[in-house]
């Protein structure tokens, strides 16, 4: 009788523990993944991340009727505050742009991510062209309220940022692919550039 009760408390002891050892790699998978769609720098999601939210956010438009919008942006010259401020200081306006970024897109949905070097992108799922560039216009402004210094920009002497805006709808059906938004946004983003930086443009294709 007492050999059974203590196989009985020695089997509850190692349940016990498989428990908390699985609770703890658990943990430590969740750490794993978050650091892995995470951009180092900036805390925002990374390209593999965005990669993969744009191709489960198109199959899901495929299939409802719906729109789904993405806010290329860019850091106007940003080379030139590098050269003119230092690395590390660019790494601390790229931290504070995504920060103003990351405030703006607030719904759960929405996902933002840094695409390459000085530009974001902002996927907003179940959002039209015209709520978008309102979005888009608004984090204009907050990367201008930062205040960043810049010698460069002739106007306001602060960092500013340019903005391509596009959007495709369930009915476009041959048109729903992550890299033709994203080219869209692209082209965008590049008239921004072309008509003197610090704005929003949106794309007018299809
Ligand atoms: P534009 O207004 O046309 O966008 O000009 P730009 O100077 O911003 O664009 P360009 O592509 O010529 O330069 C981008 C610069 O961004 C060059 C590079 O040094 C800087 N950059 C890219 N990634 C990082 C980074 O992680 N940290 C820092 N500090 N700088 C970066
Ligand atoms: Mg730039
Ligand atoms: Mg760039």
């Amino acid at each position: 009788m007492q050999l059974i009760r203590q196989l009985r408390n020695a089997n509850l002891l190692l349940e016990e523990k498989v428990k908390e050892r699985t609770k703890k790699l658990n943990e430590q998978n969740k750490l794993l993944e978050e650091i892995s769609n995470t951009d180092s720098l900036t805390s925002v999601a990374n390209r593999r991340f965005l990669d993969l939210f744009l191709s489960i956010e198109c199959k899901r438009l495929s299939r409802n009727t719906s729109s789904l919008s993405l806010i290329m942006c860019d850091i106007d010259h940003f080379k030139i505050f590098n050269d003119i401020y230092g690395h590390q200081a660019g790494d601390e306006c790229l931290k504070k742009v995504a920060v103003a970024l990351l405030s703006l897109a607030r719904r759960g949905t929405d996902c933002v991510a840094r695409y390459g070097g000085e530009e974001f992108i902002i996927v907003l799922p179940d959002t039209k062209i015209e709520l978008a560039v309102h979005v888009a216009e608004t984090a204009r402004k907050a990367v201008e309220n930062l205040c960043i210094p810049h010698e460069k920009p002739a106007k306001d002497k602060i960092v500013t940022m340019s903005f391509g805006v596009a959007s495709i709808s369930s009915e476009d059906r041959n048109y729903i692919d992550p890299s033709i938004l994203i080219s869209k946004a692209d082209d965008a983003l590049y008239m921004a550039k072309e008509a003197g930086r610090n704005r929003v443009i949106e794309s007018k294709i299809i």
